[in-house]
């Protein structure tokens, strides 16, 4: 860890508690600063082992004078939108307003990997993180599906690359933040309700390259003009990354192979992760595995046996000749349509969830290869009308997910995927799409 001395005797306010909240807060105590800590949650596991720091943990509301303590820096968690009124009267006041991203930025000087985009960060970061550990690079994660980032590159040694899965609400926190390598794998239309327009959701997101020098790599989506519009502004070294054919640049695929500057790499058919969104994510991944000094046979190892994130079109099992797919964290139509674009069919799709009053219109174009659907939650009626009205003959309804998987083992043939993948979000039914996903592999292995 670099000991930073900028936080030394400086009033800190760390708005928002949980699990990266309190870890900020830990690393800026013990670089000497004075913290307070604010959440307008009632209890946190966090407040008595906070307190017994030192650290001033005042929780259940955001009282108005908070910022009259003359606080010098504030690290609000990524949630907290910039109309929250302490996060916009700190900004009117010039004071600097930061995610702990840009803490761990501040205290390493491991190399950092980031990665970006709409969807496809945790697949890319995942396997990023294991080519790197085959490759013998002693990698660390950070981000959603690990330890937050500022305890992650307080402990990285000066030459341990970590990899850092950003959203788009982390890099609007952060300042100095500089990535070796810097991955965007797309842009989508998303989460306009925080950013306002999509120009503004893409700024946020080409902050990952925004500060990167002509010696860092900055690995993009070709093949999406929005992101090589951005790319163009980027000075770092570009790796554009795309399926439209051999490239002389960077890296890309065509039906047969992937290649690195034009050069044949290995098969497609090497790759067991389904589908062409997951071969954007391994043709990223790859790239930053070769520019991190990564040798190709273990990349090769990594690309033949990675079977998929859990809850990401994950395989679960095959039975009686049908092979079953959890894509439990599709909860929007665009993943969904990723996943059924990934499989030929014949399908019998699992579905549905919490009802946000979205159109499913978007699975149209694949909803050709469902031979047979079932679907559950609050949108069960509309999805079932949407399917019929695509021509799926064979519909039925269920309670829950394992009435769901017992109809579909009833109701799908040899030969057929079946796949949840649901368009929805869980909370109609399940706390969260991790337990969607989880009841739906027991379900499965049950069989
Ligand atoms: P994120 O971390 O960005 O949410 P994940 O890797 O967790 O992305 O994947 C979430 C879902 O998005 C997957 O279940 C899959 O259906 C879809 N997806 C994954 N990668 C891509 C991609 N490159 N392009 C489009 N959709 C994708």
């Amino acid at each position: 860890m670099k000991k930073t001395e900028m936080f030394k005797g400086k009033r800190v306010l760390v708005l928002g508690l949980a699990k990266s909240g309190s870890a900020a807060a830990r690393l800026l105590f013990s670089l000497g600063a004075e913290v307070t800590v604010n959440d307008a949650r009632n209890e946190d596991p966090e407040e008595a082992p906070l307190r017994g720091l030192g650290v001033e943990v005042i929780l259940g509301s955001h009282p108005d004078d908070l910022l009259g303590r003359g606080f010098d820096y504030v690290f609000k968690n990524p949630g907290i939108r910039y109309d929250h009124p302490v996060v916009s009267r700190a900004i009117s006041a010039g004071i600097p307003v930061w995610t702990e991203v840009e803490l761990a930025w501040l205290v390493s000087e491991a190399p950092f990997i980031g990665i970006t985009g709409s969807n496809g960060k945790t697949t890319t970061t995942t396997l990023l993180h294991h080519m790197l550990h085959m490759g013998g690079k002693n990698p660390l994660i950070a981000g959603n599906i690990g330890t937050p980032a500022c305890t992650v590159a307080a402990e990285a040694a000066p030459d341990q690359p970590v990899v850092i899965e950003l959203s788009s609400f982390q890099l609007m926190g952060t300042e100095a933040f500089r990535p070796k390598i810097a991955i965007w794998t797309n842009l989508y239309e998303a989460h306009i309700d925080y950013h306002g327009t999509m120009e503004e959701y893409g700024e946020a997101k080409f902050r990952i390259t925004k500060n990167q020098g002509p010696d860092d790599f900055f690995i993009y989506n070709a093949d999406q003009e929005a992101v090589s519009r951005f790319a163009e502004r980027s000075v770092a070294k570009k790796v554009p990354f795309t399926l439209a054919g051999r490239s002389e640049q960077g890296i890309s695929a065509d039906g047969e192979a992937v290649y690195w500057l034009g050069e044949r790499l290995f098969g497609r058919d090497e790759i067991v992760l389904p589908g062409r969104h997951n071969l954007e994510n391994a043709l990223a991944a790859t790239a930053a595995a070769i520019l991190s000094g990564c040798p190709v046979e273990a990349i090769r190892d990594v690309l033949s046996s990675f079977a998929g994130v859990r809850h990401r079109t994950q395989f679960v099992r095959e039975w009686q000749k049908r092979r079953f797919f959890n894509d439990s964290k599709a909860t929007n139509t665009l993943a969904t349509k990723s996943a059924l674009e990934a499989f030929p069919g014949p399908i019998c799709l699992l579905a549905g969830g919490l009802d946000r009053g979205h159109s499913f219109e978007e699975l149209r174009p694949f909803m050709g290869r469902v031979s047979s659907a079932v679907f559950f939650g609050e949108t069960a009626r509309r999805f079932g009308e949407f399917a019929r009205s695509c021509g799926v003959a064979d519909i039925h309804d269920a309670g829950t997910i394992e009435d769901a998987v017992r109809i579909a083992s009833e109701v799908s043939a040899e030969g057929d995927t079946v796949l949840l993948s649901p368009a929805c979000a869980s909370w109609d039914q399940y706390p969260s799409f991790e337990v969607r996903g989880d009841r739906f592999i027991e379900a499965v292995r049950k069989l």
